[in-house]
């Protein structure tokens, strides 16, 4: 069985581990409520896409 030739360094490890993420990417405040969202969508909070109000609530 194959084995590796080296032990991997903390280094390239942690190199690694810096894809793994905890949160979705692509999150802005809304600027009606202040609250988190994901860009290019229409706020969960408060309905408000570009300015409009899009979903009542
Ligand atoms: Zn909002």
């Amino acid at each position: 069985m194959a084995v590796p030739a080296r032990r991997t360094s903390k280094t390239r490890k942690n190199k690694r581990r810096t894809h793994y993420k905890l949160e979705v990417p692509g999150m802005v405040k809304c600027p009606n409520c202040g609250e988190f969202k994901l860009s290019h969508r229409v706020c969960k909070e408060c309905g408000n896409y570009k300015g409009e109000n899009v979903v009542s609530k």
